[in-house]
Parts: C-alpha cells; sequence; structure tokens
C-alpha cells in the first residue's frame, strides 16, 4: 500500500510583477508556475528536472516557503502550511531544509565553519553549546570533512568541500525533507559523483526524502527514484525515473533527452528536435504551453489545456496525443 505523502502540493500557482523597467507604461505578470500538483513520498528521491526558467527552483522556494505563493495549496504531513505565518514556520523550518546550487554565495565568507554550520542549531536553540559542539563533529564525520576544518573559513575550501559543509548544515536539524537545487551543476564531473555518492548514503542512513533539482538528466538518472519533467511553469510528465528518461511519453522529456547523446531512448522512440525557442513566461502560448515548439502539435494542442492525466507505467502525461 502507498503511503502517505510527507509533501503534498495542490494547483500551486506563483506569479512574479515585473516592474515598468521591463515595459514602457505598466506592470507585468511572469508566469512561473501555473496549477502545479505534486505528491512527493517518505524516503524517496523525485528529480525535478526542466531547461533553465522552466520554473523548478521557483517549486523548490515555494515547497519552503521561501516564496508566498499566490494560490493553491502545500501540506507537509498532511499540514497545510500555504500560508502559516513566520512563527509557525519555525519549527517546520526545521524539518524542511534546502541545499543551494552555490555553497560560496550561501556562506558568508567572514565566518568560520563552525559557526555557519552550527547557526541553524544555535537559532533553533534546541541544544546547549556543549551539544551544539557534539553535533557539530557528527556532522563533520557525515560529510566527511575533518573535524579541524570547523575553525577554518569558506576560502579555504575547494568547490566539493563546500557543498559538503552546506549539505552538514542542511542537516544540522536532522530535517526529513530536504530540497536540493541544482546541488552538483557548479562541480566538475569526477566531484558531482562524490557528492551524489554523499547523498545518497545520507538518504539510506537516515531515510531522508529528497526534492532534487537539476537540469542535467544524467545527474536525475543517478539519485531520483521518480522524476516530474517540467516545462513554462507546468509538470508535463511524472513517473518512475527509468520509465520516464526510457520511455517518455511526453514529446518535451523526449527531447529533453534527445539532447543528451549518453542517454539512451527506447528504439521504438523517435530522437526529437523542439522548434525555435521556448516562448515568454509573461506572455505563455494558450493551449498546451508545448504546442509553438512540438513537431506533433495539432489543432486542438493550440486551444485545449492537456491536464496531467495518468499514461502508462504508472505515470502522469500533460499531453492530447502522448507518444505511444
Ligand atoms: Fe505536443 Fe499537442 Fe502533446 Fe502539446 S498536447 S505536447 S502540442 S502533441
Amino acid at each position: 500500500m502507498t503511503p502517505p505523502p510527507l509533501l503534498r502540493i495542490e494547483t500551486l500557482s506563483k506569479n512574479f510583477r515585473l516592474g515598468s523597467r521591463f515595459r514602457q507604461g505598466g506592470v507585468q505578470i511572469l508566469q512561473a508556475l501555473k496549477n502545479v500538483s505534486l505528491d512527493v513520498y517518505p524516503g524517496e528521491v523525485l528529480g525535478l528536472v526542466g531547461e533553465s526558467g522552466c520554473g523548478k527552483s521557483t517549486l523548490g522556494r515555494c515547497i519552503l516557503r521561501l516564496y508566498e505563493i499566490d494560490s493553491g495549496r502545500i501540506l507537509f504531513k498532511n499540514r497545510d502550511i500555504s500560508r502559516v505565518g513566520q512563527r509557525a514556520l519555525r519549527p517546520l523550518r526545521a524539518e524542511m531544509q534546502m541545499v543551494f546550487q552555490d555553497p560560496y554565495a550561501s556562506l558568508n565568507p567572514r565566518r568560520r565553519i563552525g559557526d555557519l554550520i552550527a547557526e541553524p542549531l544555535r537559532v533553533h536553540g534546541t541544544l546547549n553549546e556543549a551539544g551544539v559542539q557534539a553535533r557539530l563533529l557528527e556532522l563533520m564525520e557525515l560529510v566527511n570533512l575533518a573535524p579541524d576544518h570547523l575553525r577554518r573559513y569558506p576560502h579555504e575550501f575547494s568547490g566539493g568541500q563546500r557543498q559538503r559543509i552546506g549539505i552538514a548544515r542542511g542537516l544540522a536539524l536532522s530535517p526529513s525533507l530536504i530540497v536540493a537545487d541544482e546541488p552538483v551543476s557548479a562541480l566538475d564531473v569526477s566531484v558531482q559523483a562524490q557528492i551524489i555518492n554523499l547523498f545518497m548514503d545520507l538518504q539510506e542512513k537516515f531515510g531522508l526524502t529528497y526534492v532534487f533539482i537539476a537540469h542535467d538528466l544524467s545527474v536525475v538518472r543517478q539519485i531520483a527514484t521518480r522524476t516530474a519533467v517540467m516545462y513554462l511553469g507546468g509538470i508535463v510528465e511524472l513517473g518512475e525515473t527509468d520509465a520516464v528518461l526510457h520511455r517518455p511519453a511526453h514529446p518535451y522529456t523526449a527531447a529533453l533527452i534527445s539532447a543528451v547523446p549518453e542517454l539512451t531512448l527506447d528504439e521504438a522512440k523517435p530522437r526529437i528536435m523542439p522548434q525555435g525557442e521556448p516562448p515568454s513566461p509573461i506572455n505563455p502560448p494558450p493551449g498546451c504551453r508545448f504546442h509553438t515548439r512540438c513537431p506533433f502539435a495539432q489543432e486542438r494542442c493550440r486551444a485545449e489545456i492537456p491536464a496531467l492525466a495518468p499514461g502508462a507505467d504508472g505515470r502522469a502525461v500533460a499531453c492530447h496525443f502522448p507518444l505511444a
């Protein structure tokens, strides 16, 4: 039996208002997310993929309430957290943490690593100073850094080590959910593999749940149990990673995979090249948002928004004419 989701997102929409400097004579609305619904189950790694600007990082930040949402709901452990105030959010922050793409940018360069990792422990105030110091040593061991690194400053570390520090900080309060936003995209390939292995080891050790955001499908293939593909603010395909990446049902997923030579599609699937550039989220096309680039678009696609509906292999697909 499927367990209840740890995180449920229901018809979430998020717009950004762009000031008049972007346009003469008024404010414009950028539709970053439109009616996104998604369940994330305890102990799973959900990969969130798509081109830059598709809304995946915005979704990650909305989940953690770093952005206010415009409509829809976010339920964590069956509790609606969509609009709870900052005070009520504080204990929740311990349970949901973020690991950022650029650990250097998220670490204050003037503070020692020990203070940076200890910050969430001190803010939450559940441990005395001796407990904080003991937890710091535990965390350093978990991310394979030496105890004496705690006295150093961020600039003294390599990119991979800084990401280990970011992970230690994210783990400090023993969260159940981690949203990792492109955590390996700034690293060399060999270092990427080490950090992905670290994420996987920690997941196994603590039964963590990850929402793992990446634009690189090869990364998601290594770590994600299920994968959600996003295009222009919406999820277009969601299912087991193996099924989605080898037998895509949505033309956009097939196009993403076609652009990665190392990924192979099942022989029956054609390689697809999308036409033109992605449309602007300020003025998205009507109907299926992919229709302006889809080689299979028909009249219905231009008029009717396809719902994310159940398809083959237990996956969901938002397409009027999914690939067979
Ligand atoms: Fe292409 Fe139509 Fe499917 Fe959109 S709904 S992906 S335009 S076939």
